[in-house]
């Protein structure tokens, strides 16, 4: 039932078009005569984008349906919405495409710029002095030897046993007397137990290799006190 009843519906739906194809084959080779004036351009252009305002009942549209001229002018005016539509989906694409193209090019910036090339990378290292005995003047030979890379250093320095906290400078020096300073920051101790940290950042991708000195200043006592250093 509902099956014969689809098939004749579409049937139906083919006979109708083809009556309308006759019709409309009838009307632009002239063969009608349409009633009424010919209604104006705005009308026409209404008609041609199906507007809701024009009701069935108007006589104009039992007069363009067999008018060669108004009739004409419809099938132009559809054919031009037709393209307008095109163009406005063309467009929007073309907008859709530049502006991903623009979020992806912004999302490669900013991944670009989190992720850190090579030579900014920030190294961690940690410089041990709890042991280390300091030296002021003459001795420095009596020191293990630390070592940092030619890099941003994130520099944590565990001070030497009895350390007082507080605010420290950290220096990196040429010599022993604080001369040729390469890089240098301060941080205030952190207690760790019974241990006193100072963390800072320090710049030594310019720092050519070779023997430095690391120097820690406490800011009540002002003495500096310096540690052999070597920079790879
Ligand atoms: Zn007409």
């Amino acid at each position: 039932m509902w099956l014969s009843w689809r098939r004749s519906s579409r049937a139906e739906d083919r006979f109708e078009s083809w009556i309308t194809e006759q019709h409309q084959r009838r009307v632009l080779a002239g063969e009608t005569t349409p009633s009424g004036p010919c209604p104006d351009e705005e009308f026409l252009r209404d008609l041609a984008r199906k507007s809701k305002s024009i009701a069935l009942s108007d006589p104009r549209i039992d007069h363009t349906a067999n008018c060669r001229k108004c009739m004409s002018r419809l099938f132009e005016l559809r054919g031009e919405n037709r393209s307008r539509r095109r163009r406005t989906a063309f467009t929007a694409a073309i907008t859709s495409c530049s502006l991903i193209a623009v979020l992806v090019a912004v999302a490669w910036y900013v991944t670009q710029r989190k992720a850190p090339s090579a030579n900014t990378a920030v190294v961690a290292q940690t410089v041990n002095l709890w042991d280390a005995g300091t030296v002021r003047g003459e001795q420095p030979g009596q020191l293990k030897s630390v070592s940092l890379p030619a890099a941003s250093v994130k520099l944590t320095i565990i001070l030497p046993r009895h350390s007082e906290p507080g605010l420290y400078l950290v220096a990196i020096t040429r010599d022993q007397n604080g001369n040729g300073v390469v890089a240098e920051g301060t941080s205030t101790t952190v207690a760790n137990g019974e241990q006193q940290e100072i963390t800072t950042s320090l710049d030594l991708r310019k720092a050519a290799a070779g023997p430095y000195f690391l120097s820690t200043t406490h800011e009540q006592d002002q003495a500096a006190y310096y540690y052999p250093l070597q920079i790879r």
